[in-house]
């Protein structure tokens, strides 16, 4: 394994954006608060990353303080990157974790060049800013901060409850650039998520958080994804799970079928004949051979499904197969300089 071997200033091609070389590499380091999991510290080199197009995601930059997620959903779509590390997708992604220490520092330098045009950055489109790792490393609210105060709009997606503590720096980033919160909520039955995401906070405690971040005066969204066929696709599970994101005031939801990704379907698979054997031939007519997708048929009878429920729970749903919306792309107004940086200039924002 190639963090094992420390080897430095060892030019690396397969490794992750910002971690071409291993010179970053800080220490490995293991803690009795989070048994099984080893944190891989480095210094990364770059922070934004360019999201290769043409891309069907509605942003062109991310960024992403951890590789790896101890959150460890059996479907999680970012298992395959985990193998450019040379760890594997199934258990080393659920317990070998990457973190970026210097990143705040990194992207403050890269938001400060004169060729940034201060198009939207996301967060939580590879791994979640807000797993467990982040109450030790505490890398969001610098990231956070030097977004700000350049004047960068972004957009946060998470399962992480973790999200509560940096509310209050939310609501000031939100007087000076657009901020969009979006809470994934993938599975509502307790039983159900303590198996396919047994990393992850129950249901309960994400929907406090939606309600602790609406009261913060955000318009959240949920992301009820992926509904997994057989078992979060049934009328009653979808009627209960609309109802609860309604109730935590929730703005919008975000709905779509389960995608099965080459790096991520063998340990769904094993998952699923582990948990849930009945349903594997099922899942092998869903999604055979190397496809992705379920098929068009199951995701238009989802749609049909979901819809009248969305229209009697008085909420605003949107089908992924109709694309996300594109966040603000560019702001163009005059910056500011403060004394912690330079901000753009609120009067220009809104
Ligand atoms: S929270 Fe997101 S990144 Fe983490 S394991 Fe689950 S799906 Fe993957």
């Amino acid at each position: 394994m190639r963090w094992q071997g420390q080897q430095i200033d060892t030019a690396d091609a397969a490794a992750l954006p910002g971690l071409e070389k291993l010179s970053g590499f800080v220490r490995s380091v293991t803690t009795p608060e989070f048994a099984d999991v080893t944190f891989h510290e480095v210094m990364s080199k770059s922070a934004l990353n360019h999201v290769p197009g043409p891309s069907s995601m509605p942003f062109d930059w991310t960024v992403n303080p951890y590789r790896g997620c101890t959150h460890a959903c059996a479907y999680c779509f970012s298992r395959g990157t985990h193998e450019y590390l040379d760890f594997d997708g199934g258990r080393d992604f659920d317990t070998q974790v990457v973190v970026k220490v210097n990143v705040a520092e990194v992207l403050r330098r890269e938001l400060a060049r004169a060729s940034w045009r201060r198009e939207h950055v996301a967060l939580g489109t590879n791994t979640d800013p807000y797993q467990r790792a982040e109450g030790r490393y505490r890398l969001m609210p610098g990231i956070i901060t030097a977004l700000t105060e350049s004047g960068t709009p972004f957009s946060i997606l998470t399962k992480g409850t973790l999200l509560r503590r940096d509310l209050p720096l939310l609501q000031d980033a939100a007087r000076w650039v657009d901020v969009g919160l979006a809470m994934s909520i993938a599975v509502f039955d307790d039983e159900l998520q303590r198996t396919l995401e047994p990393g992850t906070p129950s249901a309960t405690a994400r929907l406090e958080t939606v309600r602790a971040a609406t009261a913060a005066g955000f318009r959240v969204t949920v992301f009820l994804m992926p509904v997994i066929p057989h078992l979060t696709d049934s009328i009653a599970g979808l009627d209960d799970a609309l109802r609860r994101v309604k109730a935590a005031g929730a703005a919008r939801v975000v709905y779509g079928a389960l995608h099965l990704r080459p790096g991520v379907k063998p340990w769904f698979m094993q998952w699923l004949a582990r948990e849930h054997p009945e349903l594997v031939s099922s899942y092998a007519q869903l999604y055979p051979g190397a496809s992705v997708n379920a098929p068009r048929e199951y995701r238009r009878w989802l749609a049909r499904r979901i819809r009248p429920l969305l229209r009697s729970h008085g909420l605003d749903g949107r089908d992924e197969d109709d694309g996300m919306p594109r966040p603000p792309r560019t702001r163009t107004g005059p910056v500011r300089v403060t004394a912690k940086g330079v901000a753009a200039d609120p009067a220009m924002l809104f």
